[in-house]
């Protein structure tokens, strides 16, 4: 039934993406998921290099103290005084940003099983969740959007959020869209009257997910619907623009986000220099968020040129367990290959007729963008591929700091917590990345880690080394 479905889905599932050069990674010794030393201890980072995000500037040899994942001090190294209990992190010659965000990625889980063969489907049990999430640890990304969030990611929000598994934070978006088309449930949720796209608003709603992702085969009556239900339930609702229905009508009905420029790509007829000024001066007055995921449209387009070199992206060593490249390699056999030399041409056009000068000219005009990668699809790997997305920014014009708040400052404006997270300044609670480079220069020093501090708890690049290489036999372990 997968098969069937899926080839429904092709010809409009889009894009590519080369992931990133992310080059050493991090955390210890301790058993996945256990507590640390340093959890809930008073940490400080003396002579280092501030990169506060408020602005575009670096504030020399300072040092900030977190108590508890807190905020509670920062300022000149000569004027801060240290609590005598704190963990000393000298951190001369490094630079201290906000941790990252990855605003669209996707989750493997048992949801998945249906592109897998039946005997190589693992139980709940089976699944080394922990082991999936440490690439975006690794990679210093704590907080990630799941755009297509199932029943487990519930149970794996949970048990990090009560320190048994490490991993990043996660909001969870419940795909809901027509039956019979894309995405089988339990990967999404499909709904064909306004009755039934009503109850599962409710149900997401009570079940526990954050937001609704609507997705390209609803009805307008079943859009309308949602957005409605949702209202009601004080959910937001983003995702794509169906088919049936326009770019200015969801963006009308106030539809919090937009996910991929292909999009609105899709929505566009053309792909001119006129198209491009339309759709960017509508995302900039309409307030909605786009989320580019320009980094997802290369990986396509490479996949296109050369399949196999999927398995050859930057820290595909890190994908390797047999769920991981069986839903890979059904993506790319059943889903990607088979797209026929014209949607091929068409997508390649679209990327670089439209795409990438539409997120240029939404920045431009003051429109809100959120870095993601679609981590997960073939090619892009956890972690990885959003550091792909912020070279992909850069690539058509942003600074490296106007990127970096694309994954930083932006996430939380987008969730409504600015007061909380995003900068560095005392109170604030953001998780921190230690770099052994300035991001404001070279927007790759953020691959350069020289530590994260996740949740309160500070892991050195070392400990995040040894981790991931205990994680390796994990990966090879088949799933029984
Ligand atoms: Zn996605």
């Amino acid at each position: 039934m997968l098969g069937k479905a899926f080839q429904l889905l092709v010809g409009l599932v889009l894009i590519a993406g080369c992931a990133a050069c992310f080059v050493a990674a991090c955390a210890s010794g301790s058993k996945a998921g256990s507590r640390s030393p340093s959890a809930g201890r008073i940490i400080a980072f003396v002579h280092v290099a501030v990169v506060p995000m408020d602005e575009e500037r670096v504030l020399p040899d300072h040092t900030l103290v977190v108590d508890d994942g807190a905020i509670v001090a920062v300022g000149p190294a000569s004027d801060v005084k240290v609590p005598e209990e704190a963990l000393l992190v000298d951190a001369t010659g490094r630079y201290l940003l906000p941790a990252l965000c990855d605003m669209h990625v996707h989750l493997l889980g048992e949801s998945w099983n249906g592109m897998l063969p039946p005997e190589e489907q693992p139980t709940r049990e089976q699944i080394p969740f922990e082991s999936f999430l440490l690439p975006y640890v690794a990679t210093g990304v704590t907080t990630v959007q799941v755009l297509a969030a199932t029943p487990e990611d519930l149970y794996v929000r949970e048990r990090i959020e009560r320190g048994d598994l490490l991993g990043p934070r996660l909001i969870l978006c419940r795909l809901v869209d027509g039956p019979d088309k894309a995405w089988p449930p339990p990967l999404s949720v499909w709904v064909a009257t306004a009755a039934e796209a009503r109850e599962a608003v409710r149900r997401a709603k009570e079940e526990g997910y954050d937001k609704i992702k609507v997705y390209s085969f609803l009805s307008q009556e079943s859009y309308d619907a949602i957005v409605s239900e949702a209202a009601e339930l004080g959910m937001e609702v983003m995702g794509h623009v169906p088919m049936a229905l326009s770019v200015e009508y969801v963006l009308e009905r106030g539809q919090k986000a937009i996910a991929h420029s292909e999009e609105l790509a899709k929505h566009a007829g053309k792909y001119d220099a006129a198209r491009v000024e339309y759709f960017a001066e509508l995302m900039a007055t309409s307030g909605a968020w786009l989320i580019p995921t320009l980094v997802t449209t290369r990986s396509f387009l490479d996949l296109f040129d050369d399949p196999d070199g999927v398995y050859a992206r930057p820290g595909a060593e890190h994908f390797r367990h047999p769920m991981q490249r069986g839903v890979w390699s059904f993506m790319v056999e059943k889903l990607y290959l088979p797209i026929p030399a014209d949607a091929r041409a068409d997508l390649r056009d679209a990327f670089y007729s439209f795409q990438r000068p539409l997120t240029k000219a939404v920045h431009d005009k003051g429109g809100k963008l959120l870095a993601g990668s679609d981590a997960l699809m073939p090619g892009l790997v956890p972690g990885f591929a959003l550091h792909g997305e912020l070279k992909e920014l850069v690539d058509v014009g942003l600074t490296p700091y106007e990127a970096l708040r694309t994954s930083t400052t932006n996430p939380f404006e987008y969730l409504g917590e600015s007061d909380k997270a995003g900068t560095i300044e005392v109170g604030k609670r953001s998780d921190l990345l230690l770099l052994d480079g300035n991001p404001l220069e070279d927007v790759s020093a953020t691959s350069k880690i020289a530590g994260v501090l996740i949740r309160g708890r500070w892991m050195p690049a070392e400990e995040i080394h040894e981790k991931m290489l205990a994680t390796e036999a994990t990966l090879e372990a088949a799933p029984h």
